[in-house]
């Protein structure tokens, strides 16, 4: 790389990296990489989802100008004096495998791309709450299908409750999610409480054909969560 170019993509760096930190207090490499136009919304999307291998491949640059962004995002990061956060990053898939970033899966360059930058000026508080958000996994989603005729692509049986994959929709046997239980929405307070003791749960959506989105209908939740949270309220 010229000395020239260098210095242009330092600036589409810089520029990048500095909006990310003014908008939400922390920079991470996914925003800078996005930032400068090199991944977009529908490849992150996809990978987030587990469906790209990694995310290397999904973008428009090559490997040797990636990894010269990602040297430069370190140096602004540093020259600034942000915090160093690793960040989990799972896939929204019922399995959570973790996502990986890179063509060589090399330990220290998938640490490189999961390190966010916080900046220091936040009380330790808002930092916290921060990397917390971060690195809660992102939520499962269960459909209740509108056609009561589907077929899962694993065991070509069907259920009242399907989660979308890649190749098609599963029952929630076969994503392993048999075991929860449904809990409709309306008593918040029940709901509030069986979420937050149930492992694993998901969220139940069903899609609105007038309003044309899926709606919130309740949770998946494990049946001892709901137990517990049921006999807490008496
Ligand atoms: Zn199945």
């Amino acid at each position: 790389m010229t000395p020239e170019n260098r210095n242009k993509l330092e600036a589409r760096v810089t520029t990048a990296a500095d909006a990310a930190l003014q908008r939400q207090g922390y920079v991470s490499a996914i925003d800078v990489l996005r930032g400068i136009g090199w991944l977009d919304q529908s490849t992150l999307k996809r990978w987030k989802q587990g469906q790209v291998r990694h995310l290397e491949g999904g973008m428009q640059a090559n490997l040797a100008r990636i990894a010269e962004a990602m040297k430069l995002f370190r140096g602004w990061a540093n020259a600034k004096g942000l915090l160093p956060s690793e960040t989990a990053y799972v896939a929204k898939s019922s399995a959570r495998p973790k996502l990986r970033f890179s063509v060589s899966g090399d330990e220290g360059i998938e640490r490189n791309y999961r390190t966010h930058w916080v900046s220091p000026e936040l009380s330790a508080k808002k930092r916290e709450r921060i990397e917390a958000a971060a690195n809660r996994p992102p939520e499962l989603v269960v459909v209740l299908p509108l056609d009561p005729e589907w077929k899962c692509h694993r065991c070509g049986g069907t259920g009242d409750f399907l989660i979308m994959e890649d190749p098609g929709p599963s029952c929630l046997e076969c994503a392993g999610l048999g075991d929860l239980v449904y809990l409709p929405a309306g008593d918040a307070n029940l709901s509030r409480r069986a979420k937050a003791k149930s492992e694993v749960h998901a969220v139940v959506v069903r899609f609105s054909r007038t309003r044309k989105r899926n709606e919130r209908q309740g949770l998946l939740v494990k049946p001892e969560a709901l137990r517990e949270a049921e006999s807490e309220l008496g």
